[in-house]
């Protein structure tokens, strides 16, 4: 099997002295596929993370990785530009306005194709090619092209938008063909999936039935499968004495304040941090009990930084902080602690024990992991998950307090509710909660995305 993703499963660094360094790269998407690649012999070809750096295949645990060279122009255009400022804002509902140029179009076609060659020069015969996300959305197709022996699945980890969104893509139908090179293209929800099932037949003409696509002579399957986390890695992690030592110390450096509210996020647009703070200073301002003595903890990892509409939200949501904290910080006892930086693992798993209220607001999100993961983290059965209607998270999140992102005073009330919610309440909430997320981890997200495009496979086989 070969995993084929923009980036591979480790960030490289180079040292001051030239040389260098592999680090393995957090997220429950690597820790879950490794096991499997591993057993099964397999391969990952991706980008190491740092442009113009060439780099040998390497094994590791009977993983070979294989390193794909990006040049800095690659970076800007292929990647920065059609995959973060085109696709990636239209595909979130278009909460920001996407730009449209043929050099980034031409570079995204260009960098595919040196995956999907990639690709086809790794895969043994017959094997089971998985390619993830929006950056290699032309991968399928050209792979088909060059390897018609091998099975190829496809996941989109990003929302898949509605056709009058989607139809303003000059290349959609581009698009739309790279896609269906694939025996099976996987969603996160059922959504992205009939909006893809719609488009096949609006704009290719296509015959569809509620789940697939016909397409050259092929039965390409359409599904939804929500991915999730390692549920149990993290819940284990949150039960040890270093994690609850650190989420009690935390509480202690904040000044014991009644609640603690968090927010955990990459410093993205689409992730409504702004929306959440407007709410909390809101509360403060009205002087409400609940809030007066709570305080929040933004986590917002830096993200995309080159890109001007990521430096312009840092700069709005820097501002909103420093104000919060001028009109209802005192001293020593600031309102919003704000860290623009990465955490790893075990501090988050602090973070989140310690977090009376987890605020996600997006706007729009493929799933949202960090919900999950509080709901893993939380094996005392406390805690309140505020999460946005507009999560797929909240598809199967339903116990927690649903918002809806673009309403205030709603967000107002769903953070009064939150910090205010009787403890025999939450931990009802929590228990329904904990049930789902630790019976959907993402080894059965895996196991069952694969199980279908090996299915087809075997389907194709018998008809042969
Ligand atoms: N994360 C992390 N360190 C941080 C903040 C976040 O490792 O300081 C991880 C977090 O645990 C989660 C992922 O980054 O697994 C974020 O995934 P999510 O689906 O919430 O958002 P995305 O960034 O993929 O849009």
């Amino acid at each position: 099997m070969v995993v084929v993703a923009n980036r591979l499963p480790f960030d490289l660094e180079v040292q001051p002295d030239g040389s260098t360094k592999a680090r393995q790269a957090p997220g429950g998407l690597v820790t879950a596929l490794e096991p499997i690649l591993s057993r099964r012999h397999g391969a990952w070809i991706g980008w190491p993370g740092t442009p113009d750096v060439t780099l040998d295949p390497t094994t590791a645990d009977g993983l070979t990785l294989h390193p794909l060279t990006l040049s800095s122009d690659e970076i800007d255009q292929y990647y920065e530009g059609f995959s973060n400022a085109t696709l990636w804002p239209l595909y979130h509902d278009a909460v920001a306005d996407s730009e449209y140029h043929r050099v980034w179009w031409d570079s995204y076609r260009k960098v595919n194709e040196r995956f999907a060659r990639r690709a086809a020069e790794v895969a043994a015969p017959g094997a089971t090619v998985w390619v993830h996300d929006y950056q290699l959305q032309l991968v399928p197709e050209m792979l088909r092209k060059l390897r018609p022996d091998v099975r190829i699945g496809f996941f989109l980890h990003i929302p898949f938008p509605p056709s009058e969104l989607f139809s303003r893509l000059p290349w959609r139908k581009q698009i739309m063909r790279g896609l269906l090179g694939s025996d099976l293209i996987g969603f996160q929800l059922p959504g992205g999936s009939r909006n893809f099932v719609r488009l096949a037949r609006t704009l290719l003409g296509l015959a569809t039935s509620g789940g697939s696509v016909e397409y050259e002579g092929r039965t390409v399957r359409v599904g939804a499968f929500p991915i999730s986390i390692d549920s149990g890695g993290q819940s284990s992690l949150a039960a040890t004495p270093e994690v609850h030592e650190a989420a009690k110390q935390l509480r202690s450096d904040l000044g014991n304040p009644s609640k603690i509210i968090l927010g955990v996020d990459r410093l993205d647009y689409t992730k409504g941090i702004d929306i959440r703070l407007r709410a909390f200073g809101e509360l403060l301002a009205e002087g409400d009990p609940a809030a007066r003595d709570a305080v929040m903890i933004q986590v917002a990892t830096p993200s995309r930084e080159r890109l001007q509409s990521y430096i312009t939200m840092r700069e709005g949501i820097e501002r909103q902080v420093g104000a919060m904290n001028g009109d209802f910080g005192r001293i020593g006892h600031p309102a919003v602690h704000y860290l623009h930086q990465s955490f790893p693992r075990e501090q988050l798993a602090a973070f989140y024990v310690a977090a009376d209220v987890m605020a996600v607001t997006p706007l729009r999100d493929g799933m949202n992991l960090v919900a999950k993961e509080y709901v893993a983290c939380r094996v005392d059965g406390g805690g309140v998950l505020l999460l946005s209607e507009f999560t797929g998270a909240a598809q199967e999140l339903r116990s927690s307090l649903l918002v809806n992102p673009y309403d205030t005073d709603g967000v107002k009330e769903g953070l009064r509710t939150a910090l205010t919610m009787p403890a025999v309440e939450a931990r009802r909430r929590m228990r329904i909660l904990r049930r789902q997320v630790l019976t959907h981890d993402v080894d059965r997200w895996a196991a069952d995305f694969l199980s279908n495009l090996e299915g087809v496979r075997d389907r194709v086989a018998e008809a042969r």
